[in-house]
């Protein structure tokens, strides 16, 4: 057995104890409770982030870094730093999705650090959790210059590592963080105002759309609409008996 597959079980068996644990369980079956994955699509075959198009073999957080390595599969890798994978528990029960890395995140190759990131790691405090028990990611893993927009080519070549990071960690809940990734994950045209503090799926996952910290730091009225979306996704993880970890 290679080591990435040996990787792809400890995965399988963490969210399965989970998952055993948030119902009740206290004795391992003999069978496993997770349906069989099959193999699928190699992770380098990236496609949106669109609910049946993510790959359907379940792959470590590390084999998909792997499987990033120097990409250069759109034109951002001209202009980056740094690639900004993603950070935290590999088995976070809550997993935050931003945009894109800006000129902080670039440079220190993490996402969300600088002000904004300083907010969100207050508004994750102030929800009973850590930076390090959640885990952040973002749609685009480069940095698009001057922060614009990201072409709709740049997140056709690159979402499919983003919908690979959320099968490898599981989540029960996702936080999107801002318009942008909120569409870009749940293939919506929807404004923001429509979206924010409206459960949305996303492959069976509860998501909560809210707005992006750095918006938060430009208009701090909105943090109290914002509090609320998350204080919905606390009621929710209570409400599936998860704790802050
Ligand atoms: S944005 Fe994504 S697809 Fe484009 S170069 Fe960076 S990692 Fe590769």
């Amino acid at each position: 057995m290679s080591m990435d597959e040996l990787q792809e079980l400890v995965v399988e068996f963490r969210k399965t104890l989970r998952e055993l644990s948030r119902s009740g369980c206290t004795t391992v079956p003999d069978a496993p409770c997770a349906p069989v994955v099959e193999a699928g699509p190699e992770l380098s075959e990236a496609v949106p982030v669109a609910a049946a198009e993510v790959p359907k073999r379940v792959h470590s957080l590390g084999a998909i870094r792997e499987d990033i390595g120097d990409c250069q599969r759109c034109a951002l890798a001209s202009t980056r730093q740094h690639i900004v994978f993603g950070c935290g528990r590999e088995d976070a029960a809550l997993l935050f999705v931003g945009e894109a890395p800006g000129a902080e995140e670039d440079r220190r190759a993490l996402p969300f650090v600088g002000a904004a990131g300083e907010l969100l790691d207050a508004m994750i405090v102030a929800m009973g959790w850590t930076r390090e028990s959640v885990y952040i990611a973002n749609v685009l893993k480069c940095r698009p210059p001057g922060n614009r927009d990201p072409k709709s080519e740049e997140v056709a070549a690159c979402s499919g590592f983003l919908a690979a990071q959320i099968q490898a960690v599981a989540p029960s809940v996702i936080v999107t963080l801002g318009k942008p990734a909120a569409q870009l994950l749940l293939n919506s045209r929807e404004a923001m105002g429509k979206m924010r503090g409206v459960w949305q799926d996303y492959q069976g996952i509860p998501v909560m759309p809210t707005y992006h910290p750095a918006y938060l730091l430009r208009e701090p009225a909105k943090k109290r609409e914002a509090w609320a979306d998350l204080q919905q996704v606390m009621g929710r993880l209570q409400s599936l008996g998860i704790k802050p970890e």
